[in-house]
């Protein structure tokens, strides 16, 4: 390197062309390559090719330095067929469905021999050229657009990709972005280096990577140092990433750990972040799930809507113009006043409030009837929408209807009543255990029964009613139920007003949940107070009976029931017929023990003078008839027997009285 050249380089003036020959001569221009990244995967998709200069005994240039001069120079030909030549003869890029970008300098997208010489060189490499992105700067295009137009549809003839470099920096770039086919949006590294810090960089690009969106183009955002800004670019939906965060510019020999590398390294949001719930609290969306969302917005069992700050409809969802009772199509570019003018004035001031940016949720709303629509009452949240940079851009609204609800709880409330006033009408105490077997509800009944408050009776408050005897059982009876499911029934004293001790009976059934678990309890205490003195008194009267018969110089044998089974034998029927006749025996068992008619014939089993009465209803007054007793001996016995009737006539059993002369009297 001269003199001349070395001094150009340093203030960033052009080289002289011989030093610039001379490089190419000598072979000191190369590519080096830097990856671009799907921000989604992480994936690697490609390499953008960036010239370097080494000059032989210098320190590299940078293309900023050498490109004008190359240009000027008439060289910048000459330069492309090296680089792309450099690259297409790297196998491990070749051999791979990778992308190569390649920049182009403004003149060279006005040279018409262009497309043909990139052709031949792809085909001599068998490089696919749909595998070629071909970028341009905005300047490049200022000199004669036609022009370029031609060149650039001849190479996307090819099926090269175009890719507008730089976005953002020319003073025309919309224009371009409308003339020329390209592909893909590259966002100029200036608006990213200071997208996180400041606001109106991520505005920028925010735009950028919409309109490129917008437009169906792929957005590829350069520059990228930081994971920050990264992770920014992919909730705003931008698709590739470049820069020094994924990889800085390599030459060929540094390519394979790139190649190489685990495409998770390169993600950059957390994967919980990929999930869609928290997606939706990102916007704008990447262009991808917007059909996704849309589909889920329609569906919703909520009336939502977006308005703008002027409240126009700017999007609304089928529930919504179902309740306006207005075609979708009709809302949307149109004022809310305009489409619901009745409402309007009962939900403007909510509206102003969200858009001053509060957030209001569940405002309970009465719309008023109108054109022959009945009255709704509706429950509406209004939150503030912001863009990315914090500014409020309209207002989300969601309505639910709940004028079903309302008068589902209005008949609810009614048969509430009706309910409790049977409650108080019935006798029984109606109640309600939980899961955990407290009393959770109780009739007011409970109070008249024990004087104790139903609040107290909560919980366990209830067993501090009951005789202390009988607290165990109704414990179990709360256990088996919770626990095991078993049905309530259980007889327990409770202490009344007056201090006495009344019988109630508790009965319920456990309900249980789907998985076989008890939920609850739902039972009835009722007083069996009358009930149990009944059986008091009869148990009193058999007794008594019992111990009167037990007196009697007399045996006394009693059958009864269907199977006239033997109920009863005095101590006096004992000693005459000793174990031959005992309780529970049945007919015709009994009849074999040995009794004789007065002429010493055995009795047949009808013959027996209880059979007789039992079932033939005979009465047998004082008969002889002989015994022989397991000693031998006949003994002589007067037996009466006769049948026993119930109240209402039906022959139910029979008695039998003997007489002995060797026993009692
Ligand atoms: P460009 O096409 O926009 O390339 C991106 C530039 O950004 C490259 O600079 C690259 O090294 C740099 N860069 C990439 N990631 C980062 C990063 O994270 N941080 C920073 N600070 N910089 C990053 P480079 O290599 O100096 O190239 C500059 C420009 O020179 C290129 O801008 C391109 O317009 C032009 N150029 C490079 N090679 C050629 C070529 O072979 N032919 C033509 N016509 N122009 C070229
Ligand atoms: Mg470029
Ligand atoms: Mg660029």
């Amino acid at each position: 390197m001269t003199l001349v050249a070395k001094l150009s380089y340093s203030v960033g003036m052009a080289f002289a062309e011989r030093d610039l020959q001379r490089g190419i001569e000598g072979d000191e221009f190369f590519p080096v390559f830097q990856p671009l990244i799907e921000l989604r995967t992480g994936q690697l998709t490609g390499f953008e090719l960036l010239a370097r200069w080494q000059p032989a005994g210098s320190s590299l240039i940078m293309p900023d330095a050498f490109i004008p001069a190359i240009e000027n120079a008439g060289l910048i030909n000459e330069l492309t067929r090296i680089m792309l030549g450099k690259a297409l003869s790297i196998q491990s890029l070749v051999s791979r469905p990778l992308m190569l970008s390649l920049n182009l300098s403004p003149a060279q997208l006005l040279d018409p021999g262009l497309p043909a010489r990139i052709e031949s060189m792809a085909g001599a490499a068998n490089f696919p050229l749909d595998r070629l992105t071909v970028e341009i700067t905005e300047s490049a295009l200022l000199g004669d657009l036609p022009r370029a137009i031609a060149v650039a549809n001849e190479l996307k003839a090819l099926h090269c990709r175009l890719a507008l470099d730089d976005f953002g920096t020319g003073y025309s770039s919309l224009r371009h972005l409308h003339a020329l086919p390209f592909d893909e949006l590259k966002v100029d590294r200036s608006f990213v280096s200071s997208m996180v810090e400041r606001r109106e960089s991520r505005k920028i690009v925010a735009s950028v990577i919409g309109l490129g969106q917008g437009l169906g183009l792929m957005t590829v955002a350069e520059g990228i140092e930081s994971r920050e800004q990264a992770e920014m670019l992919f909730w705003l939906g931008c698709d590739l990433g470049q820069g020094w965060l994924f990889g800085k510019p390599v030459p060929a020999a540094e390519l394979d750990p790139i190649l190489n590398r685990d495409p998770r390294e390169c993600i950059v949001a957390s994967p919980a972040q990929h999930d869609g719930a928290s997606l939706l609290t990102h916007a704008p969306i990447p262009a991808h799930r917007v059909a996704q969302l849309q589909a889920i917005y329609d569906g919703a069992p909520v009336g939502l809507c977006f308005l703008d700050r002027d409240f126009r409809y700017v999007n609304l969802n089928r529930q919504l113009a179902q309740m306006n009772g207005v075609p979708a199509a009709a809302h949307i570019g149109r004022a809310v006043a305009e489409v619901i003018p009745h409402v309007f004035p009962i939900v403007e001031p909510f509206l102003r409030r969200a858009l001053a940016g509060e957030s209001l949720t569940g405002v309970e709303i009465a719309k008023p009837p109108h054109n022959g629509a009945p009255a709704q009452s509706l429950v509406v949240s209004y939150l503030p929408v912001r863009d990315e940079a914090g500014d409020i851009l309209g207002v989300s609204v969601a309505v639910m209807d709940v004028t079903l609800r309302k008068e589902t709880e209005a008949r609810l409330r009614e048969s509430e009543e009706h309910f409790r006033h049977w409650i108080r009408l019935t006798p029984h105490v109606p109640w309600v255990l939980n899961a955990k077997g407290e009393v959770s509800e109780a009739s007011p009944n409970w109070t008249q029964y024990t004087s104790q408050h139903l609040d107290q009776a909560m919980g366990d408050g209830w067993l501090e009613m009951l005789h202390p005897d009988d607290v165990p059982r109704a414990k179990e009876a709360v256990r088996a139920a919770v626990e095991d499911g078993q049905p309530v029934d259980v007889e327990y004293r409770v202490r009344r007003p007056d201090e006495e001790w009344k019988w109630m009976r508790s009965r319920g059934a456990p309900r249980f949940n789907a998985t076989g678990r008890v939920i609850c309890v739902y039972g009835i205490v009722e007083e069996i107070e009358n009930q149990k003195q009944v059986s008091r008194e009869l148990e009193i009267c058999e007794s008594e009976l019992r111990s009167a018969i037990n007196a009697v110089p007399v045996g006394i044998v009693i059958a009864d029931g269907a199977d006239a089974a033997i109920f009863m034998v005095n101590p006096c029927a004992h000693q005459t017929f000793g174990d031959g006749l005992f309780p529970g025996q049945k007919l015709p068992e009994y009849s074999r023990m040995g009794l004789l008619d007065p002429g010493g014939r055995p009795l047949s089993p009808e013959e027996y003078p209880l059979a007789r009465a039992i079932q033939r209803g005979e009465t047998i007054e004082s008969r002889p008839y002989l015994l022989r007793r397991p000693s031998g001996v006949v003994a002589h016995l007067s037996i009466s027997s006769r049948p026993i009737h119930s109240d209402e006539g039906a022959l139910v059993g029979g008695m039998m009285l003997v007489r002995d002369p060797e026993i009692g009297s």
